[in-house]
């Protein structure tokens, strides 16, 4: 069978910007090639055994020249796969999309484009900047040119621009602000004329510095403005001060390093970047079913399930042997905290019990009332044994299965110096913290924030205090404990 390729825009940074079919293709790709500036859940969706390759070029990461890029696209569509090619914002705005797509062309291989929302259209929107306005503009350019004003490269008509009569949107580093600024002022463009600089468009820690064509280069410089970002000039970007809609969240500006399994990962990750924090996901654990049997569920009046991962584990082994969630029927169900029972419910199962402490003592103490007399708890390998003990000494027979089990996931060492800048590093097991500290080291200035007492004594175990520890053992506590440790160091300067 024949592969194809995909050309699929990823928009901007904010993942709800991916288009339907985006959503589609990602999911069902067996190749996803993939940039650097395309939003951080965009490969979420991703089947598990998909083969997931960075391609990027730009920024100070690893480099991968277009020929190879191109030339892995032809092998993988002629091995029958289906590739996806994904860019940032749009794949044909200045993403060399055009180019790869020619390639494929002319080697005879099926493709489709699937647009994105381009940076120049959507960082300006977030910024509340439209890029026509009726008196204002009626026509946007799209503009980039190389770096390096010396090389020959460089194509870019000055005085076509200067004259162009609408917006002029330049994606370009903002290193190259003092020269197409003096440049466009040369060649005639209004000093006085309004121009913004909006950086990590659509994303939560979105910024954006109104000046004009004359000022907005020592503006952005003096505002700390980094890439990516995109230049508007013409008198629409003076909306912004009218139209800014995206208030910052409160950990704007934050950089918060997730150490949970990927697969678990996202919700955190996504719920800190609706905060306004950066989300860095270093997975240091990932989860792998065990080949323990699940026994019958037949007879036990309870079972006790430790994590939202058991659950998983749990109905996936039910339904291997073609049961579901009638099999827990004649058992009370008991969950650990409120995810573990959104997983229940998600699965049709209503917890009878969860306890007000998310820990295996707080659990034994909401069983204290509950009589049992055959138990099975339902966790990982290798986790503490004090449920199975307390139910024993209360006489009940008690069986443990092991459903899975928590595998290292050594972190990338390219990831180091990003981590190492981190404002807080988030631990969310016991396990996150030994495997995380096998493979990486938190950064001096790093605030250590732990779910809960288990965590921070294993932090402590490795030497490590922890600056913040959530006062409720589930992701809702840390994000609070995050914020208000944010909110007591800021204040403090
Ligand atoms: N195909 C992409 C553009 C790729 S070129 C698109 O259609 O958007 C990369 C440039 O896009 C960056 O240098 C920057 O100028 C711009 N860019 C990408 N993402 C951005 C973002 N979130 N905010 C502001 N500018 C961005």
């Amino acid at each position: 069978m024949a592969g194809r390729v995909a050309f699929v825009g990823a928009g901007p940074g904010d993942a709800g910007l991916l288009t339907a079919r985006a959503l589609e293709l990602i999911a069902g790709a067996d190749v996803i090639l993939y940039d650097r500036l395309i939003p951080a859940e965009a490969l979420a969706g991703a089947r598990a055994g998909a083969e997931l390759r960075y391609v990027g070029k730009e920024g100070g990461g690893p480099f991968v020249p277009q020929e190879e890029t191109e030339a892995l696209m032809l092998e993988r569509a002629r091995d029958g796969a289906l590739v996806v090619r994904l860019k940032g914002g749009d794949p044909f705005v200045f993403g060399r999309g055009g180019e790869e797509a020619l390639a494929l062309a002319a080697a005879g291989i099926a493709f489709e484009v699937v647009p994105g929302i381009t940076a120049g259209i959507a960082a300006a929107g977030y910024a509340g900047i439209p890029v026509t306005h009726r008196g204002l503009a009626s026509a946007v350019a799209l503009i980039t040119a190389h770096e390096d004003p010396r090389k020959p490269e460089q194509a870019v008509d000055w005085q076509a621009l200067a004259a162009f009569p609408g917006t002029l949107v330049f994606y370009m580093g903002v290193r190259t602000l003092p020269m197409l600024t003096a440049r466009l002022i040369e060649a005639g463009r209004p000093p006085g004329q309004p121009a913004a600089v909006v950086a990590r468009g659509t994303l939560p820690d979105q910024q954006t510095v109104l000046g004009t064509l004359a000022t907005i280069a020592s503006d952005a410089a003096s505002a700390g403005v980094a890439a990516p970002a995109i230049t508007v000039i013409g008198d629409v970007a003076a909306l912004h001060a009218e139209l800014a809609w995206r208030a910052p969240g409160p950990l704007a500006g934050v950089t918060v390093v997730v150490t949970r399994a990927r697969a678990q990962a996202s919700e955190l990750a996504a719920r800190l970047r609706t905060l306004g924090a950066r989300a860095l996901e270093t997975p240091a654990i990932r989860i792998a079913p065990t080949s323990d049997a699940l026994p019958s569920l037949a007879g036990f009046d309870l079972i006790c399930l430790t994590s939202a991962n058991g659950v998983e584990q749990l109905f996936e082994r039910l339904a291997a042997r073609g049961e579901d969630a009638r099999a827990l029927a004649g058992a009370r169900v008991a969950a650990i905290g409120p995810g573990t029972a959104r997983a229940l419910r998600e699965r049709g199962v209503i917890a009878d019990i969860v306890p007000e402490r998310f820990v295996a003592e707080g659990l034994i103490e909401a069983l204290a009332e509950v009589a049992v007399s055959r138990v099975l708890i339902a966790r990982a390998a290798g986790a503490r044994d004090v449920l199975p003990d307390a139910l024993a000494a209360r006489g009940a027979q008690v069986e443990v299965v092991s459903l899975y089990e928590t595998l290292a996931e050594p972190i990338d060492p390219a990831l180091a110096p990003e981590l190492a800048r981190a404002d807080y590093l988030t631990f969310t097991s016991s396990s996150t913290v030994r495997f995380f500290l096998a493979s990486a080291q938190p950064g001096a200035d790093t605030r250590i924030a732990s779910i809960g007492p288990v965590t921070s004594a294993t932090l402590r175990e490795h030497g490590l205090t922890p600056h913040v520890e959530a006062g409720r053992h589930d992701i809702d506590g840390l994000l609070d404990a995050i914020v208000a440790d944010r909110r007591e160091q800021t204040a403090g300067r």
